[in-house]
């Protein structure tokens, strides 16, 4: 794991020194805000997937908390790229994570800014290879009027944490989770996708959805491929009777699930769907469909 560089508070520092002390009021509250950001090596070198999207949704998690990024976003993207140099990563998983430093007041506190660099492939994922089991989490995704899921803020991961430890304790690869209305909002980390009858839907923002990053970008490559998208409410049978299931996120990708709540979904194999829009994204990483969401490293 340990790897050369770790870019803190402005520069890169040896991996050994970037640490934080006991006292930083981020580790006591969950007062943070993060993005996971993916760098693939292509035939055109090294590319960070969508990054100025990435980086501007970290600005928007910290501005729902009334809190400014302690950096401008193009020091940011500057400071993803040198992380990627300076660690000589082919491809790599980006964590940039800006948090509240060490005080007493935490409206009185300067926050911190730090962007790690990973080398192992996806965080989550299908063990086989194949697909992944889902469970509906008993947990329910936080509200709107508690912790707003629009903010993919530190402390709300607990309530993922939650809803995907029962998911494994119950022997299930991800969780699931309804929101206060029994309407699907997201997975634990993923957003949550279905096909039935030629038609993909995902619930909206609204359902506490995580506007993911690869979500959107599914949705606009759907629309390319000539599949209809529709952005809906959605109920837990809307995902038992699909044809397809699957999981979207940065560490993941595209994801089939193969069965939710042990019913199996459509044939238990990776539908036609799946398969048409995980070789979408895969041409919009390697191809020159979307210039526009690949940002060169070098
Ligand atoms: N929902 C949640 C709760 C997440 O943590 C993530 C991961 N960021 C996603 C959805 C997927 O978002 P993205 O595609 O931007 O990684």
């Amino acid at each position: 794991m340990p790897l050369k560089s770790v870019w803190l508070d402005g520069e890169l520092v040896p991996w050994d020194d970037a640490t934080v002390h006991v006292s930083t009021l981020g580790l006591h509250y969950g007062i943070g805000f993060f993005e996971g950001i993916r760098c693939h090596a292509t035939d055109r070198g090294r590319i960070i997937f969508r990054l100025a999207d990435h980086l501007r949704r970290l600005a928007s998690s910290a501005a729902i908390y009334g809190v400014e990024l302690p950096y401008p976003q193009g020091d940011l993207a500057r400071a993803c790229r040198d992380v990627v140099i300076d660690n000589e990563f082919e491809s790599c998983y980006l964590r940039p994570i800006v948090f509240l430093g060490q005080g007493l007041d935490p409206f009185d506190t300067p926050f911190r800014a730090a962007i790690l660099g990973v080398d192992f492939g996806p965080l989550t994922g299908p063990p086989s290879g194949d697909g992944v089991t889902a469970k509906i989490s008993s947990f329910r995704r936080m509200s709107h009027e508690s912790l707003p899921p629009a903010a993919k803020a530190t402390g709300q991961y607990l309530n993922a944490m939650l809803a995907q430890g029962e998911a494994r304790a119950a022997g299930c690869d991800e969780a699931i989770l309804l929101n206060g209305d029994g309407h699907v909002s997201d997975g634990w980390a993923h957003n949550v996708f279905a096909v039935r009858d030629g038609v993909l839907m995902t619930p909206p923002p609204s359902s506490g959805a995580l506007p993911g990053i690869t979500r959107d970008s599914m949705i606009t490559l759907a629309a390319e491929a000539g599949i209809p998208v529709q952005e809906q409410t959605m109920v837990r049978t809307d995902l038992y009777l699909a044809d397809e299931c699957f999981l979207t996120g940065t560490s993941v990708g595209v994801v089939p699930v193969l069965a939710v709540d042990g019913r199996t979904i459509g044939t238990g194999e990776q539908g036609p769907v799946t398969g048409k829009l995980i070789a979408a994204m895969d041409e919009a990483i390697h191809g020159d469909g979307h210039p526009e969401w690949l940002e060169s490293v070098e």
